[in-house]
């Protein structure tokens, strides 16, 4: 396709769904991306299994500078709307936590069902190819140069994505061409991302403990609490509950993790030592956790292990403090190399929220994640592909 209504630059989840939603309303789309195959992430996602959506997603569980700038596309294509799609391909899925929903049999059903609309819609989609240019036309429209050919088109969408996993093609490119035309950037950095711990007893901590996780975590940063499981890596700290706590985390932050869970850890220590007082700590903490981390905590915290009935109420409340108050500052992150998202990217004051059309430049919109709009863990980050996507479809060409 030589000159088509609309170019579309990069063929993730939000290049994809857009194009075969602008080719189903009859616009003539070419998809370009720099990678030898389309949709890379979406095959590594939610482990191998694609965590779509999530049924419960509303504005308030995405980070953006303009808070009410994703209302209006995620009110215009729901959650409903995407998962009515899957169930028309037949994707089977399964809901884990509440309303985050995963392909049943794997990822490659969500990259299936977009290329296949893509392919009714008679949408082109040219890999291995390099953008060397973008050139605005004098009056409407752009000039598209890349290593396999010049291009035409009415409308230009960027949808390149973030910085995050550059072994999967990510790059900065989307971010360059607003500048180009003029948008201003939110400061880029990592999100969804392990910790890493160094050179503390805490490093060693984690190393020896690489792959026990813990139920029920309470993580808090900056006035932001997340509950759910955590996993010592050799690295540091990672699982759901770390992720979510990182896209709130700046360097130079503590965090303040909550062993026992939401603030009832004295509570709980107390009750138990009425119900069994007998029973030595580690044993306790041991039915929780596991044994080897029971071990591991009470040294790490220089807690004696007694039987429940000998420790007095202010020793009780001194361990529920250390387990329930636990302040931990990350050396860092493991940064894009292995984080799901990128937060900040291009402003979005300069961006339709209705049409996701640039303000500076008629024509060109932006999609997905090269905006500064990242969503938490649990099929978030998608919802806005989709629904920025669509908004954008229905403006192009
Ligand atoms: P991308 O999907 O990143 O697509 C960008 C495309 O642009 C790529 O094909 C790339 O090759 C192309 N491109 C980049 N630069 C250029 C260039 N210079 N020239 C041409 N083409 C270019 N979100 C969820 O909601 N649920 C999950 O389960 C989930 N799991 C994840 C797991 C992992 C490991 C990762 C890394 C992310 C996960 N995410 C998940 C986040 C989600 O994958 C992203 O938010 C989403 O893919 C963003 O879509 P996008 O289309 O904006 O960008």
């Amino acid at each position: 396709m030589q000159n088509p209504d609309v170019i579309i630059i990069g063929a993730g989840a939000a290049g994809l769904f857009c194009a075969q939603a602008a080719g189903h309303r009859g616009r003539r789309v070419l998809v370009l991306d720099h990678a030898n195959k389309a949709g890379k992430k979406i095959l590594m996602s939610g482990g191998g299994r694609c965590n779509f959506t999530n049924l419960h997603a509303t504005p308030a569980d995405y980070l953006c500078s303009n808070r009410h700038f994703v209302k209006s596309a995620l009110a215009r294509y729901t959650p409903w709307d995407f998962l009515a799609l899957t169930e028309r391909h037949g994707v089977a899925h399964v809901e884990k936590n509440p309303g985050q929903l995963f392909c049943r049999d794997g990822a490659r059903d969500i990259l299936d069902l977009l290329l296949a609309e893509c392919a009714s819609a008679c949408v082109e989609i040219r890999l291995n190819t390099g953008i060397r240019s973008i050139r605005p036309l004098p009056d409407t429209g752009f000039t598209v140069e890349t290593s396999t050919g010049r291009h035409q088109c009415r409308s230009l969408v960027i949808a390149t994505g973030g910085l995050s996993i550059p072994t999967m093609g990510a790059t900065g490119f989307g971010y360059q061409v607003a500048e180009q035309f003029g948008h201003s950037l939110l400061p880029t950095r990592a999100g969804l991302v392990p910790f890493t711990i160094t050179g503390t007893t805490l490093s060693a901590l984690c190393k020896s403990l690489s792959g026990t996780a813990v139920a029920g975590v309470t993580a808090r940063c900056n006035g932001t609490e997340f509950t759910d499981d955590l996993l010592f890596t050799h690295r540091g700290l990672s699982g759901p509950v770390m992720l979510q706590i990182s896209s709130f985390w700046q360097a130079g932050d503590s965090l303040q993790l909550d062993l026992l869970g939401n603030g009832n850890g004295l509570h709980w220590l107390q009750e138990q030592q009425a119900q069994r007082a007998d029973s030595e700590l580690k044993t306790l903490l041991g039915e929780r956790f596991t044994r080897k981390l029971a071990s591991a905590l009470l040294e790490h915290f220089g807690i004696d292990n007694r039987p429940l009935r000998q420790y007095t109420p202010a020793q009780l409340e001194a361990i529920a403090n250390q387990l329930g108050n636990w302040q931990i500052t990350p050396a860092g992150t493991e940064g894009y190399r292995t984080a799901e998202v990128t937060l900040g990217g291009i402003n979005t004051d300069e961006i339709s929220s209705k049409t996701m059309e640039s303000k500076k430049q008629p024509g060109l919109f932006f999609i997905g994640e090269v905006l500064d709009v990242t969503g938490h863990l649990g099929g978030f980050n998608f919802q806005w592909a989709w629904a920025s996507a669509h908004a954008a479809a229905e403006a192009v060409g």
